[in-house]
């Protein structure tokens, strides 16, 4: 089934969501509620009958946080179903002076819509509601059960959106899902496993002193950067392993943010802080990498008598791969080679919301056609990839009983 012309539509539609902000109120804005709402009717228009589901939030004008679901029968109804995900939150606009047009005001030109949200995830939003639409106005039945999930929350963790639907037993293990949130410019690439994620923030307590007196003090950040240093090669040569369904193959453990400690250069630093960001291949369990930096820390402290702590800022442990067999990659696989060329296959640093529904057993595929413009100032998405994703999406859904 080829998809009609709904360029037009598709065009007015993803405006319209990026003039209704749905900005995560973990990053200052007023959350999904409007934009859930207007999505809701625009499908009530259609005859389409979707469910929003509501999570206690006191931090929102409305008190509460939308996801909205929307289930249509396939042919062969008692089966799984198929979920397409898409989130509605986005993060905020950032700074505004690096902006050419209004984050909030959608801007159509050179074949681009530009406006926060457009790539992340309203893209998303809109091919899947459009694949939905275009079974229902032309009178189609999926092939299998197809569901829509657009949850809230997934910019700052998804506790208000996907993992409550979980808890409350929305999805079974035997349904299937793509999550329309990571992808490549050629729309070719489909991500079947995460690394688990996780990010420490270590802090180094010394003694404050005149800097020409080191001896009467202990100098946290001299400390601090030594530490990190061996910490960074040890993590590296003892979990170098490679493998190659991601990208890059290898686990990566990387020194990221660093904080103020003094305000004048001849102060020794009492105090020193840093963030570690890693990404472990799923062979390793987070434990063992957290057990080796605690034993290093014993050693540093032992050597330098500075006192060594850390946060865990996140934590994600890896779940098994989404199996290559699995129905759902069979069937965007074939959608992909029909009109894109030969698929690839592969893993990626993580985390999505695709790493949640592996946890409870689900097939679970991350696939989009994605420029890379996400959380950047003048955020885009580009016309035809919204088209080309929604006819691809068509062709996954009614293809089911073919492969
Ligand atoms: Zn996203």
């Amino acid at each position: 089934m080829d998809l009609p012309d709904y360029r037009d539509e598709i065009i007015e539609v993803m405006c319209k969501l990026i003039e209704i902000p749905a900005v995560n109120p973990a990053y200052g804005g007023g959350g999904e509620y409007e934009r859930a709402c207007w999505i809701a009717s625009f499908m009530k228009r259609e005859g389409l009958e979707p469910e929003i589901y509501e999570v206690a939030d006191e931090l929102t004008p409305q008190k509460r946080r939308p996801s909205l679901l929307f289930k249509m029968d396939g042919k062969a109804s008692n089966g799984p179903v198929l979920w397409l995900v898409a989130h509605l939150d986005t993060v905020s606009e950032g700074d505004r002076s690096l902006w050419s047009t209004d984050p909030f005001k959608a801007e159509v030109r050179d074949g681009r819509i530009i406006g926060r949200g457009a790539e992340d995830n309203i893209q998303a939003i809109v091919s899947s509601l459009f694949t939905v639409l275009a079974l229902k106005r032309t009178g189609r039945q999926p092939e299998c059960n197809l569901g829509l999930c657009f949850p809230a929350d997934e910019e700052a963790g998804s506790e208000y959106g996907l993992v409550r639907l979980i808890n409350e037993g929305i999805f079974d293990p035997k349904d299937e899902a793509i999550v329309l949130d990571a992808g490549r410019p050629d729309g070719r690439f489909i991500e079947v496993a995460e690394k688990a994620v996780l990010w420490l923030r270590f802090f180094i307590k010394g003694k404050q002193a005149h800097a020409s007196s080191p001896h009467l003090g202990i100098n946290a950040s001299a400390i601090g950067t030594h530490f990190g240093a061996d910490l960074d090669d040890l993590l590296k040569a003892k979990y170098g392993a490679r493998d190659y369904l991601f990208e890059p193959p290898y686990s990566t453990f990387e020194i990221t943010q660093k904080f103020d400690n003094v305000s004048s250069p001849n102060i020794l630093p009492g105090t020193d802080s840093f963030v570690m960001d890693c990404r472990v291949l799923p062979k390793y369990p987070l434990g063992s990498v957290l057990g080796d930096i605690e034993h290093l820390i014993s050693e540093y402290e032992f050597k330098t008598g500075a006192k060594i702590e850390y946060k865990v800022l996140q934590r994600a442990d890896a779940v098994p791969p989404t199996p290559l067999d699995a129905p759902v990659v069979r069937k965007l696989m074939a959608a992909i080679e029909k009109r894109r060329g030969t698929p690839t296959i592969g893993g990626i640093g993580g985390s999505t919301c695709a790493a949640f529904l592996r946890r409870i057993g689900m097939a679970a595929v991350v696939w989009s056609t994605l420029l890379g413009t996400a959380h950047s100032p003048n955020e885009y998405a580009a016309i035809d990839n919204v088209v080309a994703d929604t006819q691809t999406l068509i062709d996954v859904v009614t293809a089911c009983a073919e492969t």
